[in-house]
Protein backbone atom coordinates (compact mmCIF):
# COMPACT_ATOMS: atom_id res chain seq x y z
CA UNK A 1 0.00 0.00 0.00
CA UNK A 2 1.26 3.38 -0.93
CA UNK A 3 2.37 5.54 1.65
CA UNK A 4 0.90 8.75 0.87
CA UNK A 5 -2.38 9.69 -0.92
CA UNK A 6 -2.58 12.35 -3.86
CA UNK A 7 -4.69 14.78 -4.04
CA UNK A 8 -5.80 16.72 -7.03
CA UNK A 9 -5.18 20.76 -6.07
CA UNK A 10 -8.53 21.88 -6.71
CA UNK A 11 -9.91 18.96 -4.53
CA UNK A 12 -7.33 19.89 -1.70
CA UNK A 13 -8.44 23.56 -1.80
CA UNK A 14 -11.59 22.99 -1.57
CA UNK A 15 -11.37 20.08 1.39
CA UNK A 16 -9.18 22.71 3.27
CA UNK A 17 -11.62 25.18 2.99
CA UNK A 18 -14.40 23.52 4.11
CA UNK A 19 -12.32 22.90 6.97
CA UNK A 20 -11.88 26.56 7.66
CA UNK A 21 -15.66 27.12 7.08
CA UNK A 22 -16.26 24.87 9.71
CA UNK A 23 -13.86 25.70 12.30
CA UNK A 24 -15.42 29.38 11.81
CA UNK A 25 -13.77 31.52 9.36
CA UNK A 26 -15.63 33.57 6.27
CA UNK A 27 -15.35 32.39 2.70
CA UNK A 28 -12.91 34.99 2.31
CA UNK A 29 -10.55 33.61 4.66
CA UNK A 30 -11.52 29.90 4.14
CA UNK A 31 -9.93 30.61 0.55
CA UNK A 32 -7.12 32.82 1.37
CA UNK A 33 -5.85 29.87 3.32
CA UNK A 34 -5.97 26.81 1.08
CA UNK A 35 -5.42 28.75 -1.72
CA UNK A 36 -2.10 29.58 0.14
CA UNK A 37 -1.29 25.99 1.88
CA UNK A 38 -2.49 24.63 -1.73
CA UNK A 39 0.27 26.33 -3.28
CA UNK A 40 3.07 25.86 -0.87
CA UNK A 41 2.35 22.01 -1.43
CA UNK A 42 2.43 22.91 -5.39
CA UNK A 43 5.72 24.34 -4.90
CA UNK A 44 7.10 21.89 -3.41
CA UNK A 45 7.11 22.94 0.51
CA UNK A 46 4.79 20.68 1.70
CA UNK A 47 6.01 21.86 5.32
CA UNK A 48 4.03 24.97 4.60
CA UNK A 49 1.33 23.47 3.14
CA UNK A 50 -1.86 21.43 4.28
CA UNK A 51 0.01 19.60 6.78
CA UNK A 52 -0.06 22.94 8.58
CA UNK A 53 -3.86 23.22 8.79
CA UNK A 54 -4.36 20.69 11.49
CA UNK A 55 -2.33 22.86 13.68
CA UNK A 56 -4.14 25.97 12.53
CA UNK A 57 -7.04 24.36 13.97
CA UNK A 58 -6.19 23.20 16.68
CA UNK A 59 -5.16 27.13 17.16
CA UNK A 60 -8.54 28.43 16.45
CA UNK A 61 -10.44 25.73 18.69
CA UNK A 62 -8.00 26.80 21.42
CA UNK A 63 -8.23 30.86 20.90
CA UNK A 64 -4.59 30.85 19.94
CA UNK A 65 -5.59 31.90 16.72
CA UNK A 66 -8.66 34.72 15.75
CA UNK A 67 -10.42 34.05 12.90
CA UNK A 68 -11.96 36.67 10.23
CA UNK A 69 -10.01 39.48 11.44
CA UNK A 70 -8.14 42.29 9.16
CA UNK A 71 -4.92 43.71 9.07
CA UNK A 72 -5.00 47.16 10.68
CA UNK A 73 -2.89 50.30 10.17
CA UNK A 74 -0.81 50.97 13.64
CA UNK A 75 1.41 53.81 11.80
CA UNK A 76 0.68 55.25 8.64
CA UNK A 77 3.28 57.54 7.52
CA UNK A 78 3.36 57.66 3.86
CA UNK A 79 5.99 55.05 2.31
CA UNK A 80 6.38 53.53 5.81
CA UNK A 81 3.03 51.55 7.89
CA UNK A 82 3.49 49.44 10.47
CA UNK A 83 0.17 46.72 10.13
CA UNK A 84 -0.83 44.73 13.47
CA UNK A 85 -2.71 41.50 12.77
CA UNK A 86 -4.81 40.99 15.41
CA UNK A 87 -3.26 36.99 16.06
CA UNK A 88 -5.31 36.58 12.87
CA UNK A 89 -4.68 34.11 9.81
CA UNK A 90 -1.25 34.88 8.32
CA UNK A 91 -2.41 34.00 4.92
CA UNK A 92 -5.19 36.62 5.24
CA UNK A 93 -3.14 39.28 7.49
CA UNK A 94 -0.31 38.66 5.43
CA UNK A 95 -2.45 39.03 2.09
CA UNK A 96 -3.46 42.13 2.96
CA UNK A 97 -0.68 43.83 4.54
CA UNK A 98 1.39 43.58 0.84
CA UNK A 99 -1.30 45.25 -0.87
CA UNK A 100 -1.49 48.06 1.62
CA UNK A 101 2.36 48.01 0.91
CA UNK A 102 2.05 47.72 -3.13
CA UNK A 103 -0.36 50.85 -3.01
CA UNK A 104 1.75 52.55 -1.14
CA UNK A 105 5.35 51.85 -3.44
CA UNK A 106 3.04 52.76 -6.55
CA UNK A 107 2.77 56.02 -4.60
CA UNK A 108 5.91 56.75 -3.07
CA UNK A 109 8.35 54.21 -5.11
CA UNK A 110 9.08 52.61 -1.92
CA UNK A 111 7.44 51.03 0.90
CA UNK A 112 8.70 49.94 4.66
CA UNK A 113 6.17 47.33 5.46
CA UNK A 114 6.55 46.74 9.50
CA UNK A 115 3.79 43.72 10.16
CA UNK A 116 3.61 42.47 13.65
CA UNK A 117 1.37 40.00 15.81
CA UNK A 118 0.12 37.65 12.81
CA UNK A 119 -0.54 34.23 13.52
CA UNK A 120 1.83 31.91 11.03
CA UNK A 121 2.45 33.79 7.46
CA UNK A 122 3.40 29.98 6.05
CA UNK A 123 5.96 30.42 2.92
CA UNK A 124 7.58 33.72 2.78
CA UNK A 125 8.01 32.97 -1.09
CA UNK A 126 3.74 33.56 -1.19
CA UNK A 127 4.49 37.59 -0.33
CA UNK A 128 7.32 38.08 -2.87
CA UNK A 129 5.71 36.53 -5.53
CA UNK A 130 2.43 38.68 -4.93
CA UNK A 131 4.76 41.92 -4.88
CA UNK A 132 6.22 40.33 -7.94
CA UNK A 133 3.15 39.58 -9.78
CA UNK A 134 2.32 43.69 -9.10
CA UNK A 135 6.09 44.48 -10.77
CA UNK A 136 7.92 45.29 -7.61
CA UNK A 137 11.11 44.33 -6.02
CA UNK A 138 11.01 42.92 -2.59
CA UNK A 139 13.05 41.67 0.64
CA UNK A 140 11.36 40.31 3.97
CA UNK A 141 12.66 39.52 6.93
CA UNK A 142 11.04 37.06 9.35
CA UNK A 143 11.10 36.20 12.99
CA UNK A 144 9.15 33.76 15.15
CA UNK A 145 7.86 34.43 18.31
CA UNK A 146 5.07 32.87 21.02
CA UNK A 147 7.04 29.28 20.04
CA UNK A 148 9.77 27.48 21.87
CA UNK A 149 12.76 28.27 19.68
CA UNK A 150 14.58 26.08 17.57
CA UNK A 151 17.91 27.09 16.54
CA UNK A 152 20.98 27.48 18.06
CA UNK A 153 23.76 30.24 17.37
CA UNK A 154 27.16 29.59 15.99
CA UNK A 155 28.78 28.02 18.55
CA UNK A 156 26.18 27.73 21.36
CA UNK A 157 24.83 23.88 22.19
CA UNK A 158 20.37 25.14 22.65
CA UNK A 159 17.83 26.65 20.92
CA UNK A 160 17.71 30.24 21.04
CA UNK A 161 15.70 31.65 17.82
CA UNK A 162 13.55 29.80 15.32
CA UNK A 163 14.13 29.35 11.70
CA UNK A 164 13.90 33.53 10.83
CA UNK A 165 13.24 33.14 7.05
CA UNK A 166 14.23 35.66 4.60
CA UNK A 167 12.93 36.32 1.29
CA UNK A 168 13.87 38.60 -2.01
CA UNK A 169 11.67 38.56 -5.17
CA UNK A 170 12.23 40.14 -8.67
CA UNK A 171 9.52 40.43 -11.24
CA UNK A 172 10.43 39.34 -14.87
CA UNK A 173 8.63 40.39 -17.89
CA UNK A 174 8.15 36.08 -18.47
CA UNK A 175 6.00 35.87 -15.36
CA UNK A 176 8.86 33.51 -13.97
CA UNK A 177 10.23 35.98 -11.27
CA UNK A 178 13.79 34.92 -8.91
CA UNK A 179 12.11 34.41 -5.78
CA UNK A 180 14.76 33.46 -2.78
CA UNK A 181 12.71 32.14 -0.22
CA UNK A 182 15.19 29.96 2.57
CA UNK A 183 14.96 29.52 6.16
CA UNK A 184 18.12 30.79 7.99
CA UNK A 185 18.26 27.51 9.61
CA UNK A 186 20.21 24.78 7.73
CA UNK A 187 16.22 23.28 7.20
CA UNK A 188 13.31 24.79 8.19
CA UNK A 189 11.26 22.87 11.37
CA UNK A 190 8.36 21.76 9.19
CA UNK A 191 10.48 19.80 6.94
CA UNK A 192 12.25 18.06 10.08
CA UNK A 193 8.59 17.06 11.04
CA UNK A 194 7.76 15.91 7.46
CA UNK A 195 10.83 13.38 7.81
CA UNK A 196 9.72 12.36 11.32
CA UNK A 197 6.25 11.69 10.02
CA UNK A 198 8.04 9.41 7.49
CA UNK A 199 10.43 7.58 9.57
CA UNK A 200 13.48 9.17 7.48
CA UNK A 201 16.64 10.84 8.30
CA UNK A 202 17.46 14.74 8.56
CA UNK A 203 20.38 15.10 5.57
CA UNK A 204 24.11 15.43 7.96
CA UNK A 205 24.65 18.87 9.39
CA UNK A 206 21.79 19.89 10.33
CA UNK A 207 20.63 19.21 13.74
CA UNK A 208 22.58 18.72 16.80
CA UNK A 209 21.00 16.75 20.00
CA UNK A 210 21.05 18.05 23.60
CA UNK A 211 24.44 18.15 24.52
CA UNK A 212 25.71 20.10 20.95
CA UNK A 213 26.28 16.54 18.96
CA UNK A 214 25.43 16.53 15.71
CA UNK A 215 22.47 14.25 14.56
CA UNK A 216 19.88 12.72 11.74
CA UNK A 217 17.18 11.95 13.62
CA UNK A 218 14.14 14.31 13.69
CA UNK A 219 13.02 13.03 16.93
CA UNK A 220 15.18 15.22 18.64
CA UNK A 221 13.26 18.22 18.32
CA UNK A 222 10.02 16.49 20.25
CA UNK A 223 12.32 14.39 22.86
CA UNK A 224 13.05 15.70 26.17
CA UNK A 225 16.05 16.83 26.44
CA UNK A 226 15.71 18.47 23.29
CA UNK A 227 18.12 19.06 20.23
CA UNK A 228 18.77 22.41 18.00
CA UNK A 229 18.70 22.95 13.75
CA UNK A 230 22.01 24.40 12.94
CA UNK A 231 21.90 28.04 11.25
CA UNK A 232 23.29 28.02 8.06
CA UNK A 233 25.95 28.99 6.46
CA UNK A 234 28.06 28.75 9.95
CA UNK A 235 28.69 32.15 11.44
CA UNK A 236 27.31 33.84 8.60
CA UNK A 237 23.68 32.49 8.30
CA UNK A 238 23.66 32.87 12.02
CA UNK A 239 24.09 36.76 11.57
CA UNK A 240 21.59 36.72 9.26
CA UNK A 241 18.98 35.14 11.06
CA UNK A 242 19.66 37.68 14.17
CA UNK A 243 19.48 40.61 11.15
CA UNK A 244 16.05 39.08 10.49
CA UNK A 245 15.39 38.75 14.39
CA UNK A 246 15.91 42.19 14.65
CA UNK A 247 14.32 44.07 11.49
CA UNK A 248 10.73 41.77 12.21
CA UNK A 249 10.76 41.73 15.59
CA UNK A 250 12.28 44.63 17.36
CA UNK A 251 11.29 47.64 15.06
CA UNK A 252 7.84 46.21 15.00
CA UNK A 253 7.11 46.29 18.29
CA UNK A 254 6.30 42.66 17.70
CA UNK A 255 8.96 41.31 19.48
CA UNK A 256 11.78 39.10 19.93
CA UNK A 257 12.06 35.68 20.69
CA UNK A 258 14.05 36.29 24.06
CA UNK A 259 13.50 34.75 27.59
CA UNK A 260 9.68 34.01 27.92
CA UNK A 261 8.97 35.68 24.62
CA UNK A 262 7.77 31.83 23.65
CA UNK A 263 5.05 30.92 26.74
CA UNK A 264 1.87 31.42 24.70
CA UNK A 265 3.07 28.70 22.54
CA UNK A 266 1.16 29.88 19.02
CA UNK A 267 3.31 30.45 16.48
CA UNK A 268 2.93 34.27 15.56
CA UNK A 269 5.31 35.86 12.80
CA UNK A 270 6.75 39.70 12.67
CA UNK A 271 7.71 40.52 9.01
CA UNK A 272 9.55 43.44 7.79
CA UNK A 273 8.85 43.93 3.87
CA UNK A 274 10.74 46.69 1.77
CA UNK A 275 9.08 47.07 -1.93
CA UNK A 276 10.48 48.89 -4.03
CA UNK A 277 9.38 50.34 -7.46
CA UNK A 278 12.12 49.70 -10.29
CA UNK A 279 10.33 51.71 -12.79
CA UNK A 280 11.06 55.09 -10.18
CA UNK A 281 14.55 54.77 -9.51
CA UNK A 282 17.12 56.18 -12.09
CA UNK A 283 18.29 54.76 -14.90
CA UNK A 284 16.28 51.51 -14.16
CA UNK A 285 14.74 51.57 -17.25
CA UNK A 286 16.85 48.22 -18.70
CA UNK A 287 17.19 46.72 -15.45
CA UNK A 288 14.90 43.83 -16.37
CA UNK A 289 17.14 43.15 -19.71
CA UNK A 290 20.08 43.22 -17.77
CA UNK A 291 18.82 41.10 -15.29
CA UNK A 292 17.78 38.67 -18.00
CA UNK A 293 21.24 38.74 -19.35
CA UNK A 294 22.88 38.35 -16.11
CA UNK A 295 20.91 35.26 -15.15
CA UNK A 296 21.71 33.89 -18.26
CA UNK A 297 24.88 34.43 -18.13
CA UNK A 298 25.16 32.98 -14.52
CA UNK A 299 23.05 29.90 -15.65
CA UNK A 300 25.69 29.10 -18.64
CA UNK A 301 28.48 27.96 -16.57
CA UNK A 302 29.69 24.36 -17.20
CA UNK A 303 28.04 22.27 -14.81
CA UNK A 304 29.73 20.38 -12.16
CA UNK A 305 30.39 16.52 -12.46
CA UNK A 306 26.46 14.59 -12.09
CA UNK A 307 24.64 18.06 -11.95
CA UNK A 308 22.11 18.57 -14.65
CA UNK A 309 21.54 22.20 -14.86
CA UNK A 310 22.50 25.15 -13.19
CA UNK A 311 19.64 26.96 -11.88
CA UNK A 312 18.41 29.78 -10.09
CA UNK A 313 15.98 30.55 -7.18
CA UNK A 314 12.70 30.53 -7.98
CA UNK A 315 12.90 27.71 -10.99
CA UNK A 316 12.75 24.55 -8.31
CA UNK A 317 9.27 25.87 -7.25
CA UNK A 318 8.00 26.10 -10.61
CA UNK A 319 8.80 22.79 -11.47
CA UNK A 320 7.77 21.36 -9.26
CA UNK A 321 4.37 23.44 -9.71
CA UNK A 322 4.49 21.79 -13.17
CA UNK A 323 5.18 18.19 -11.94
CA UNK A 324 1.99 18.58 -9.51
CA UNK A 325 -0.46 20.61 -11.27
CA UNK A 326 -2.39 17.02 -11.74
CA UNK A 327 -1.87 15.48 -8.07
CA UNK A 328 0.20 16.72 -4.81
CA UNK A 329 1.52 13.53 -2.78
CA UNK A 330 0.55 13.92 1.54
CA UNK A 331 2.10 11.42 3.21
CA UNK A 332 -0.30 9.50 5.17
CA UNK A 333 0.65 10.85 8.66
CA UNK A 334 0.05 14.24 7.47
CA UNK A 335 -3.27 13.38 5.90
CA UNK A 336 -4.67 11.37 8.35
CA UNK A 337 -3.74 14.95 10.79
CA UNK A 338 -5.79 16.34 8.00
CA UNK A 339 -8.80 13.59 8.70
CA UNK A 340 -9.10 14.41 12.41
CA UNK A 341 -8.64 18.05 12.05
CA UNK A 342 -11.76 17.93 10.38
CA UNK A 343 -13.55 15.49 12.38
CA UNK A 344 -12.38 17.76 15.45
CA UNK A 345 -15.13 20.85 13.89
CA UNK A 346 -17.76 18.31 12.71
CA UNK A 347 -16.40 17.49 9.17
CA UNK A 348 -16.91 13.81 9.46
CA UNK A 349 -13.72 11.81 7.72
CA UNK A 350 -16.19 10.26 5.00
CA UNK A 351 -16.91 13.84 3.96
CA UNK A 352 -13.36 14.97 3.88
CA UNK A 353 -12.08 12.42 1.66
CA UNK A 354 -14.98 12.95 -0.51
CA UNK A 355 -14.36 16.32 -0.98
CA UNK A 356 -10.95 15.18 -1.91
CA UNK A 357 -11.72 12.73 -4.12
CA UNK A 358 -10.76 9.68 -2.20
CA UNK A 359 -13.95 7.66 -2.02
P1 LIG B 1 14.80 25.55 0.24
O1 LIG B 1 16.14 25.23 0.82
O2 LIG B 1 14.02 24.44 -0.36
O3 LIG B 1 14.97 26.66 -0.90
C1 LIG B 1 15.62 27.87 -0.62
C2 LIG B 1 15.78 28.68 -1.89
O4 LIG B 1 16.77 28.06 -2.71
C3 LIG B 1 14.54 28.79 -2.77
O5 LIG B 1 14.41 30.12 -3.17
C4 LIG B 1 14.82 27.90 -3.98
O6 LIG B 1 14.23 28.38 -5.18
C5 LIG B 1 16.32 27.98 -4.07
N1 LIG B 1 16.92 26.78 -4.64
C6 LIG B 1 16.68 25.48 -4.33
N2 LIG B 1 17.46 24.67 -5.04
C7 LIG B 1 18.22 25.46 -5.83
C8 LIG B 1 19.26 25.20 -6.80
N3 LIG B 1 19.66 23.96 -7.12
N4 LIG B 1 19.84 26.26 -7.40
C9 LIG B 1 19.44 27.52 -7.10
N5 LIG B 1 18.49 27.83 -6.20
C10 LIG B 1 17.89 26.80 -5.58
O7 LIG B 1 13.88 26.34 1.31
P2 LIG B 1 13.92 26.29 2.92
O8 LIG B 1 15.05 27.10 3.44
O9 LIG B 1 13.82 24.87 3.36
O10 LIG B 1 12.56 27.04 3.27
C11 LIG B 1 11.31 26.38 3.02
C12 LIG B 1 10.15 27.30 3.25
O11 LIG B 1 9.94 27.50 4.63
C13 LIG B 1 10.26 28.69 2.65
O12 LIG B 1 9.10 28.91 1.86
C14 LIG B 1 10.26 29.63 3.86
O13 LIG B 1 9.64 30.87 3.64
C15 LIG B 1 9.46 28.81 4.82
N6 LIG B 1 9.66 29.20 6.24
C16 LIG B 1 8.67 29.90 6.86
C17 LIG B 1 8.81 30.24 8.21
C18 LIG B 1 7.73 31.00 8.94
O14 LIG B 1 7.86 31.20 10.15
N7 LIG B 1 6.69 31.44 8.31
C19 LIG B 1 9.97 29.88 8.90
C20 LIG B 1 10.96 29.19 8.21
C21 LIG B 1 10.80 28.85 6.87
Amino acid sequence: MADYVTVAPIALRATIAAHCLASGSNRREAALVSENLVLANLSGHDSHGVGMSPQYIAAVREKRLSVNQSAKLALDAGALITVDGGMGYGQVIGHDAIEMAIHRARQFGVCVLSLRNSHHVGRIGHWGEQCAAAGLVSTHYVNVINRPPLVAPFGGSDARFATNPYCAAFPSPDGKPLVLDMATSMTAMGKVRVAMNKGEQVPPDTLIDHQGNPTRDPNVMWNDPKGAILAFGAHKGYSLALVAELLSGALSGGGTIRDGNWQRNTITNNMLSILIDPGKLGGAESWQDEMAAFLRWVKASPTAPGVEEVLVAGEPERRTRAERAGGIPIDLTSWNEIVAAGESVGVKADETRRLAGLN
